[in-house]
């Protein structure tokens, strides 16, 4: 039999960055919050400390810190009228589990979102017209702007620390800084990082061809750093293992290195990990949460956690599940297009070039970082114009030096016999001298992608999977082959001997890896029929309960999410603490 535990105020499923944040910005506040962990608690010491952070084995390959697929999976297939199967192993992407979440083992490519971005549908209507939206996409607005935003992600930058040089500051367009982005209130509180050789490669073809080379900018320290939380972080040693790994040196922005230290210190705040929440509880007419119910995986012992509020910041896939398992507004059905939760599933359109030199060209790319990368943003969003492509969106063009890691990195020529002596003696004879260019793309709603419960698979708990039905639109493909197309013209002056030109092509395939950048499913928009929260991820449904995090993305960007779900949190934030908490109601009225 379930127990029940004493009511608090706030209770948070999931504590990654997110959820971090929130509990951080109600500190002065009476409000007593409890955080659910499902994973278990970790730190930078001893947790992330080499030898043993440095084992590609087990962290790179076997997802030492990703989500246990043995308890709890997704189902997939590409169309409605297919059978989805269980994920059995990690590929495409890559969720995280524990203390801190997907945070800990993050890139740290820190971009913002464009204006335009946020009022998709609107911005592409008022400039090219209605036709220019293929009948087969629902990509919304926000219902919220950049402007609006703009405050929070100067909020969470400073939290993070990020490196780079502004193209925007005040209005003023600045060389060398990226001169799309839209008006920024003050510079990066950290220089940009010093690009890498293959960097200094791009940076000067794509000048040659006119675009706007800049650095990405950064979470991975380019000097220590203190932040407004008072948490001290050091500077990056380009160290290579950086994504899929936790950072011994303190330099990688995360929720341990921003935030942790403080919010765990708060007297109205208690963590609870190995908590694995398994629904919602509603009120017998299903208008109102009373708090949640969760596994404690130590004992197995089922709990009730009563709560004034409940903040479902989970990952993109746990945060319509738990609202589709629990009632919570109304399953999407493609067939019809009603219902609000699993609307709009989208991901990232991701292309790539790769380029192979001559033996006298050394690239050294075993140093590098998560965010270390020289990138243009010229085809980017609607940098350019739309008019003539027959797609909508686009993409960056960026030259990463992430790390090669010897297991995962042995890029060879087409054409390479794939085992043996002649495949040795390619991986020998390019390992250090090959380097790639990546295409990271918008990602459009489509009718047909969206997530709803599986009718057949059930986690370790008995309770439904979540059900991904995803395949790349046209519009998306068409996008992806046109932008790497000029990736690879940037390459041809690059100076290798060879260039290989890969778009993304359909079908979408779970098994090799992507981005973890799965948005929608819970998204924020103006109409409740057609999204599940109101523009402060407050449900439209239940309204004391808000959501985090890229579910609430109503299609995805060219850009990485993070600084857009980081700016997202603080504003959800801003409104729990000055408005709802006075008065707990709806924030916005239909
Ligand atoms: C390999 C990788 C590289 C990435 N690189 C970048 C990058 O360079 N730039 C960028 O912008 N973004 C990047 N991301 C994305 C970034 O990590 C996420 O956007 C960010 O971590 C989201 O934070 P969050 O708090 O919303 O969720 P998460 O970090 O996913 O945290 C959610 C937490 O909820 C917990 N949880 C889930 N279900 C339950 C449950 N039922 N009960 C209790 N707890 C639960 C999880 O265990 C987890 O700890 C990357 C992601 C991955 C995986
Ligand atoms: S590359 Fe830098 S930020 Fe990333 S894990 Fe290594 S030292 Fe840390």
């Amino acid at each position: 039999m379930a127990r029940t535990l004493p009511s608090v105020d706030v209770v948070f499923v999931g504590m990654g960055f997110t959820a971090a944040i929130i509990a951080r910005e109600l500190k002065d506040s009476s409000v007593k919050m409890v955080g659910l962990e499902r994973g278990r608690a970790r730190n930078t010491v001893p947790d992330f400390q080499s030898p043993s952070m440095h084992d590609e084995l087990a962290f790179a390959v076997r997802h030492g810190l990703m989500q246990d697929l043995s308890q709890e999976t997704v189902t997939f297939r590409n169309t409605p009228d297919q059978k989805a199967l269980p994920m059995r192993q990690l590929g495409s992407f890559l969720p995280g589990t524990d203390l801190g979440g997907a945070g800990v083992h993050w890139n740290g490519q820190t971009f913002r979102f464009q204006p335009e971005d946020f009022r998709l549908r609107s911005h592409h209507e008022e400039r090219y017209g209605r036709d220019i939206i293929a009948e087969e996409l629902t990509i919304q607005d926000w219902g919220l702007t950049y402007e609006d935003l703009e405050p929070y992600y100067d909020r969470f930058e400073y939290l993070l620390g990020v490196g780079g040089y502004a193209g925007n500051v005040g209005g003023e367009i600045r060389p060398g800084g990226n001169p799309f982005e839209a008006k920024r209130s003050r510079d990066y509180p950290n220089p940009p990082t010093a690009p890498a050789y293959l960097g200094v490669l791009f940076a000067k073809a794509a000048m040659e061809l006119g675009y706007s080379p800049y650095q990405v900018p950064s979470s991975n320290m380019t000097r220590a750093y203190t932040n407004p939380e008072g948490v001290r972080l050091e500077p990056c040693m380009v160290c290579g293992y950086c994504e899929r790994f936790g950072c011994e040196h303190f330099a990688k922005s995360s929720p341990q290195t921003t935030l942790l230290p403080v919010v765990l210190q708060q007297p109205n705040f208690a963590l609870r990990t190995n908590a694995h929440v398994t629904r919602v509880n509603l009120t017998p007419d299903g208008k109102h949460a009373t708090g949640v119910t969760y596994i404690d995986l130590a004992t197995g012992q089922e709990t009730i956690q009563p709560a004034e509020l409940v903040v479902l910041s989970a990952f993109a896939f746990h945060n319509p599940r738990l609202m589709l398992l629990s009632g919570i507004g109304k399953s999407y059905d493609p067939s019809t297009g009603e219902g609000n939760v699993g609307r709009n599933y989208a991901y990232q359109t991701m292309g790539s070039v790769s380029l192979f030199y001559d033996e006298d060209v050394e690239l050294n790319q075993f140093m590098g970082a998560g965010a270390l990368g020289t990138v243009i943003s010229d085809y980017v969003s609607d940098n350019f114009d739309h008019s003539k492509l027959g797609f909508i969106g686009g993409a960056y063009i960026c030259a990463y030096t992430t790390g090669a890691r010897p297991i995962e990195y042995h890029p060879v020529p087409p054409g390479t016999p794939r085992w043996g002596l002649a495949w040795k003696q390619a991986v020998a004879r390019y390992y250090n001298h090959t380097g790639g260019l990546q295409v990271h793309g918008q990602s459009c709603a489509r009718r047909t992608n969206y997530v709803d419960l599986d009718p057949t698979y059930k986690d370790a708990f008995g309770q439904p999977l979540l059900r991904i039905t995803f395949d790349f639109p046209e519009n998306d493909l068409r996008m992806s082959h046109y932008v790497t197309d000029r990736a690879g013209e940037i390459a041809e002056r690059m100076g290798a001997s060879q260039v290989v030109v890969n778009p993304r092509t359909a079908p979408y395939s779970v098994v090799p890896y992507q981005t973890t950048h799965n948005t929608g499913g819970a998204i924020m928009g103006a109409d409740p029929k057609t999204s599940a929260c109101n523009r402060y991820g407050q449900s439209w449904d239940v309204p004391n309960v808000f959501v985090t995090g890229t579910a609430l993305f109503p299609q995805n960007a060219s850009y990485n999410p993070t600084d857009t779900v980081g700016a997202l949190a603080y504003w959800t934030a801003d409104a729990i603490k000055t408005r709802y908490l006075s008065s707990p109601a709806p924030l916005v009225q239909p």
